[in-house]
């Protein structure tokens, strides 16, 4: 089965010991946390692995997954390596719990252990809490959303050629719109700020009289060479690792020029700066090298977003690693994930130089929560994705053989039955032991 480019993003194997300083966390007595060397994590046998169930249907497909786990550990390594879960709370279950929504002992736990796995968070649009995603990612400075688009199996999709769809998106996940500094209509701070960029606009020539509603709300879209520069990096460490030939520099430069301009700017530079050997720009491709991409080498292009979302649907297979701007990101990571058959499988990976916490992409799904039907191959996929960071290949490779034949015997929850002729429809917790029976 091809599971597209083999991810290695550990360095080196090692033991080391725990220092607890938890309000009310109890960590397992066994198992001891991950370490990093050079923004890459040093993993022991036995890690202690922090995970958030999350709201709606994280009670159904956490524990699903959970099984799957340790399932496929336990068939790959009988017994030598294993995972040490430690619950760690977020969302409705810890404000129940804690009265707040992100205690603090859930953020030093996936600090001190390095690594976490969660369900879904339920984020009330408009007012209330700000995303508890969101946060965790700039609290931790997890600052690469890698999400894999890879379709390997006989999930139902509306492409008509969804296995050409073999690509991973690093998106930035720090910065931009969803740095959260925003300021309500009206308010006394949006209209301070509008003030002060109406004065600039009015000394501004190029501006030819622009002016901002003074009864708009407004956000800032930060965006910096530096953090552009470090996901990028990790988009082509990722590249050169595993052979992987286009990486794909995806930004809404022609209009926004200094912040998404500057993003693509700054992509390229830390292509030419550091990888000057491994890498060719598309210019270069035609102007030095006929057409051809030499042996070994990187191409390094960029296209416009609007045109990036055709090309994915257009034209799949000519797409590998997609660097994008966090908003932008977030959009074309949903849409590529519906090309290979949504959200219910679409996993992901908010990945730092000290922390990693992955996820299931989908949402809470309220409409199904508790009733045992949601789709868990997004956080099993998740799991594989973590397995895969801490170089335990054999594991990832037992799940994803798994859920593959369990889809393919259309033994399958709901979402997929409805679209598969002649399926069995099973229940989160039979998907689960279908996919631990193909193993
Ligand atoms: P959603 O993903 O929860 O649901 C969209 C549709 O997909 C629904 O019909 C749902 O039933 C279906 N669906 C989702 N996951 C499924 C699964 N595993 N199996 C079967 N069907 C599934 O998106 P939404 O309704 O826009 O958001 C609901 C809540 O989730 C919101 O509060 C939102 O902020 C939050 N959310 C959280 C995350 C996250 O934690 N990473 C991501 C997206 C949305």
């Amino acid at each position: 089965m091809a599971l597209g480019p083999r991810a290695v993003y550990y360095r080196a194997m090692g033991s080391n010991s725990t220092r607890l300083r938890f309000r009310d966390l109890k960590p397992p007595k066994e198992g001891s946390k991950i370490t990093f060397k050079d923004g890459y994590p040093v993993v022991p046998d036995q890690p202690i692995v922090p995970f958030i169930e999350g709201d709606g249907i994280g009670k159904d497909v956490w524990p699903a997954a959970q099984r799957v786990f340790d399932a496929a550990v336990e068939k790959a390594y009988g017994g030598r390596r294993r995972v040490h879960w430690l619950e760690i709370f977020a969302g409705d279950k810890a404000q129940t719990r804690y009265n707040s929504y992100l205690p603090d002992d859930t953020l030093e736990a996936i600090k001190t252990y390095g690594c976490a796995i969660k369900g879904p968070l339920s984020t009330p649009v408009g007012g209330g809490i700000r995303s508890l995603n969101v946060t965790l990612r700039q609290t931790l400075d997890l600052y690469s959303c890698v999400r894999p688009i890879h379709y390997s199996y006989g999930a139902p999709s509306p492409m008509q050629h969804p296995e050409d769809c073999n690509f991973v998106i690093f998106r930035e996940n720090t910065e931009d719109l969803y740095a959260g500094i925003e300021f309500a209509a009206e308010s006394p701070e949006a209209k301070k700020l509008i003030a002060f960029v109406n004065e600039l606009l009015a000394k501004d020539p190029s501006a030819r009289g622009k002016k901002v509603d003074e009864l708009a709300a407004v956000g800032i879209k930060p965006m910096s060479r530096f953090r552009s520069q470090r996901n990028m990096r990790r988009a082509l460490q990722y590249a050169v690792t595993h052979g992987i030939r286009d990486v794909c520099i995806v930004h809404k430069g022609n209009i926004m020029k200094f912040t998404e301009g500057g993003f693509r700017e700054w992509c390229y530079e830390v292509a030419l700066a550091e990888f000057r050997d491994k890498v060719v720009t598309e210019d270069e491709l035609y102007k030095q090298h006929g057409g051809v991409l030499p042996a070994g080498r990187v191409l390094v292009k960029d296209r416009i977003a609007d045109n990036a979302f055709q090309q994915i649907l257009l034209y799949p297979k000519k797409y590998y690693i997609l660097v994008c701007t966090n908003v932008i990101g977030d959009l074309l990571s949903d849409a590529a994930a519906a090309q290979i058959g949504g959200l219910g499988i679409a996993p992901g990976a908010n990945i730092g130089d000290a922390a990693a916490v992955f996820e299931a992409t989908h949402g809470t799904a309220p409409d199904i929560a508790g009733k045992d039907l949601a789709n868990p191959s997004a956080v099993i996929f998740s799991g594989a994705m973590m397995f895969e960071y801490f170089g335990w290949l054999e594991a990832r490779d037992l799940i994803h053989r798994g859920v593959e034949k369990a889809v393919r015997a259309r033994t399958v929850t709901a979402d997929f039955a409805s679209q598969l002729q002649g399926a069995t429809k099973l229940s989160t917790r039979e998907f689960a032991q279908a996919v631990i029976g193909h193993m």
